[in-house]
């Protein structure tokens, strides 16, 4: 109806087509769904409408943002409603799993539905799933309150390899904060590479990885440049290598540099505490050598977003959905 047309995402549409063709092109969309409890308790969001974080409102514009992109791969992170997703998305052909955090904040939220936790979700259609496997992330060999999910799928056509991991890593600032993301950062890569190491054995090849999530660290924090150096696993950025459309002038003028900058922002709120917030924190990490980059989509600009910012009655979570197509070449994931 007229309601939900006007308040769908506007995703430009020239940049994500209804399907991929060939089944080594992977559509992938990471997003931070923004918890219900936690969007409505805690967070704070001052310029956000009340009747915008309704969950009887917000649930189907989740859902209209995820199945507008027609990810082959969905990641996402704050998920407190994971039932209501599962039943609406496996009538659409998605196999899902969830892992909550051992001790979520939603709990402590009166009437709340639940932890939150990490989801994955893919089409079954196109992939067999292999094996999950979960790990609650340690820092300094003690677990923390943040977790990981980790799939290991084939490509039903082609019988290609494919490891999907999606985190959530510990939020807040703080010189002590962001050592901990880094130590979470170390401990997730011990775990995606254990994996890969294991799938390597059986299958004789290293297998490509995508490890995405909410990684609640700017580029400038060591976490980012600990997952980019991984000698293991040789990791890039999706969006920080594929230019933006504002950005291709100065591509075309010689300056190659703008092809390795991140976005300005993958979250853009207004909360009480801290005001206005807006800064690069999600990405979507992948394979160097085996999982080229085809398209990502951009985000909304500023005036698209509003001055209110997001959440809004237009955009669900105060996180932006990454999507990024993939071509998944069937050579060895190793050589950096
Ligand atoms: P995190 O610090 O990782 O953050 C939890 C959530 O808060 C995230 O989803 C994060 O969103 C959001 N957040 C980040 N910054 C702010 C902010 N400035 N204002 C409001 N929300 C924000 O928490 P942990 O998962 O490590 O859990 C915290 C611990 O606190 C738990 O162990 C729990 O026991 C305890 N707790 C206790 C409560 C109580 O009432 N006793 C209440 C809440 C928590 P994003 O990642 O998008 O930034
Ligand atoms: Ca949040």
């Amino acid at each position: 109806n007229d309601y939900w047309t006007s308040a769908l995402r506007c995703v430009p549409l020239s940049r994500v087509c209804s399907s991929l063709p060939g089944p080594n092109h992977i559509r992938v969309l990471q997003w931070n769904v923004l918890s219900q409890a936690l969007g409505q308790e805690n967070d704070n969001f001052v310029c956000c409408p009340g009747e915008a974080l309704e969950w009887q409102t917000r649930r189907f514009q989740m859902l209209e943002e995820i199945l507008h992109s027609n990810p082959d791969i969905i990641c996402l992170q704050e998920v407190d409603h994971f039932g209501f997703l599962y039943k609406a998305l496996s009538c659409v052909g998605y196999a899902g799993t969830f892992f909550p955090k051992p001790d979520s904040p939603c709990l402590y939220v009166p009437g709340n539905n639940g932890p939150d936790g990490c989801a994955i979700f893919f089409k079954s259609e196109k992939f067999q799933l292999m094996s999950i496997d979960t790990r609650i992330l340690e820092v300094w060999r003690v677990q923390s309150n943040q977790v990981a999910i980790l799939a290991w799928l084939t490509v039903r056509e082609t019988g290609d390899q494919l490891l999907v991991c999606t985190t959530h890593l510990k939020a807040r600032k703080g010189a002590l904060l962001s050592t901990l993301r880094n130590e979470q950062g170390r401990d997730l890569l011990e775990f995606v590479a254990k994996q890969a190491l294991l799938v390597e054995g059986e299958t004789g090849k290293q297998p490509p990885v995508i490890l995405c999530g909410d990684f609640n660290a700017e580029p400038s924090e060591p976490v980012y440049t600990t997952i980019l150096s991984d000698k293991r696993l040789c990791l890039s950025s999706a969006y920080a290598q594929y230019p933006l459309d504002s950005e291709k002038g100065d591509m075309a003028n010689g300056n190659c540099m703008q092809q390795l900058r991140e976005p300005p922002y993958t979250t853009w709120k207004v909360r009480e505490s801290e005001g206005e917030v807006c800064h690069t924190i999600d990405y979507v990490f992948h394979s160097q050598s085996s999982l080229l980059v085809e398209s990502v989509l951009e985000f909304p600009s500023g005036e698209e977003i509003g001055p209110g910012r997001v959440p809004s009655l237009r955009y669900p979570s105060d996180h932006f959905s990454l999507v990024c197509d993939f071509h998944l070449l069937s050579t060895d994931a190793k050589r950096c």
